[in-house]
């Protein structure tokens, strides 16, 4: 029986990343991924593919009706949908494919197959045609999550289906509905309705992007119906099926919608299904996600689970952030995720970016704040670009003026972020931002003068 020092049970972005810093620290590893493609929800049917669709469809949207501002004539312009399809997926078999060789090149034996725990320390591995047995010092669980089902609506895997099927679609559909504001519903929503798609998004909640700062969220709302985008908030969805060549969807209080593809994005949930956790003893909360402490060690010694399939955002980076933190920990003793400092992006158009708290968790909390902002339109960049749509929120401490959070909607808010997430996580003030000497002309100067309109001191407002 193969014995190694840790085995990492699922090969998504928590546990390669994982696979891979234990090998750098000296430890004989192995991760199991049951898909033949290394890479999990992420690179497969999630964060990459997904990405490479909003890219396409959105220079369709440029060579069809956008170009022509900037003096471009374009004729013409026709849909290719299996070209962009094809494209998408030759992105992600290479990133797959480029995953297999990393951990090929830091040693990583791999397994292919179906884990579960038969008990602290032991692991089967089921490939469909033969089982094999390991024994672990340690254990990792990086299994993700997958699509949360709904009571009454039947997923068929084709025209009922989750955003798995809508990366996928053979062609546009006239209309689709799509059940779920979350930023996974709005991504898809977004790439569909770029394609000529009619798109109704139905939301329980009587706002969109439940958890993030709701003026972002209204901002955004308003934008995306600018766009096209049809939203009935405030709407529960009781059933949705297919019928024949087309969709019914039945909403609580409400008259029924006819489609032609319905899809399903209310949220995620772990995958501990068929994993042993019983046999092994390990916890589960009431939502199913396995319980862990600050060093991601579960109640079972030798036991330890991250990413998705633990509490927190279901978010690649954060996976990977819980992935290193664990094995630093398990290796040297020390590894700490900040959670404050993880941002959050919807890549909309435009980009939809958070990082630290939201103003609404910040009153409710009772914490006093000066809040900074500064709107795209002020900005040289922006202009040049034709991108002035959108702000930046600077939100300070009232009196160690302690940056809290910061939230964009704008051009590349996206890559903004990432500024706002290390000077949070350098426990930076709002003072820090402004003080530093930002290119011009760029976007970044408007996080530089978001901070500035912290202390009433933005120039170009
Ligand atoms: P996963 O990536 O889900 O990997 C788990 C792996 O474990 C899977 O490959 C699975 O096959 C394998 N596995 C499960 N059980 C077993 C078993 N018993 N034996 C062997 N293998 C097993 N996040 C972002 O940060 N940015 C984005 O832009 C983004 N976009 C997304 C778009 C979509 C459409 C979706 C669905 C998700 C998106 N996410 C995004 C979320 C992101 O994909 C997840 O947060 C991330 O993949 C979690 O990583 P993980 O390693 O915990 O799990
Ligand atoms: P997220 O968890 O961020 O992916 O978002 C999922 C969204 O789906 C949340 O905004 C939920 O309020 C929404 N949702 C959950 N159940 C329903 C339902 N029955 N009808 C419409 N929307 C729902």
């Amino acid at each position: 029986m193969p014995e190694h020092d840790l085995v990492v049970i699922g090969g998504g972005p928590g546990g390669y990343v994982a696979a891979i810093r234990a090998a750098q620290l000296g430890l004989d590893v192995a991760c199991v991924e049951m898909e033949t493609a290394l890479g999990g929800t992420c690179l497969r049917v999630g964060c990459i593919p997904s990405k490479a669709l909003l890219e396409s469809s959105e220079r369709f949207v440029a060579a069809s009706k956008e170009l022509a501002r900037h003096g471009v004539k374009t004729a013409d312009v026709k849909l290719d949908l299996p070209t962009m399809l094809k494209r998408k997926e030759t992105v992600v078999s290479d990133l797959t494919k480029g995953v297999a060789s990393l951990l090929k090149k830091n040693k990583v034996r791999r397994y292919l197959g179906r884990a579960s725990l038969t008990g602290p320390g032991s692991i089967v591995v089921d490939n469909g045609e033969q089982s094999e047995r390991l024994s672990a010092r340690r254990i990792i669980l990086a299994t993700g999550s997958r699509s949360a089902e709904l009571k009454g609506v039947k997923l068929d895997g084709d025209l009922v289906g989750t955003s798995t099927e809508a990366l996928s679609y053979s062609n546009v559909p006239k209309t689709l509905v799509v059940i779920g504001a979350g930023y996974i519903g709005l991504e898809m929503a977004a790439v569909w309705s770029r394609l000529g798609a009619r798109v109704i998004v139905l939301e329980y909640l009587d706002r969109i992007l439940p958890g993030m700062d709701s003026e972002l969220a209204a901002a955004a709302l308003k934008l995306f119906k600018k766009q096209g985008l049809e939203f009935r908030l405030s709407s529960r969805v009781v059933s949705a099926k297919a019928r024949g060549e087309k969709c019914v969807v039945e909403v609580e209080g409400a008259d029924g919608i006819d489609c032609d593809r319905v899809l399903l994005a209310v949220g995620r949930v772990a995958n501990t299904e068929g994993l042993g956790l019983d046999k092994a003893g390990v916890a589960c909360d009431e939502r199913g996600r396995v319980v862990v402490d600050e060093r991601f060690a579960t109640n079972v010694e030798g036991i330890y689970a991250i990413g998705d399939v633990i509490r927190g955002p279901m978010l690649a980076h954060k996976a990977e952030e819980e992935g290193m933190a664990c094995v630093e920990g398990i290796v040297t003793g020390h590894g700490r995720v900040d959670y404050n400092a993880i941002p959050a992006i919807v890549y909309t158009h435009p980009e939809i970016a958070s990082v630290g708290r939201s103003e609404d968790a910040l009153k409710e909390a009772g914490i006093e704040f000066r809040r900074g902002v500064f709107h795209f339109r002020g900005n040289g960049r922006a202009r040049a670009l034709g991108e002035t749509d959108g702000w930046v929120k600077v939100l300070a401490d009232a009196s160690t003026d302690r940056l809290l959070g910061v939230h964009i909607i704008g051009p590349h808010a996206g890559d903004l972020i990432a500024e706002a997430a290390t000077a949070i996580s350098f426990a930076a003030s709002s003072e820090d931002l402004a003080l530093c000497s930002h290119a011009h002309p760029t976007l970044c100067e408007a996080l530089k003068e978001a901070a500035l309109a912290v202390d009433g001191r933005a120039i170009h407002a």
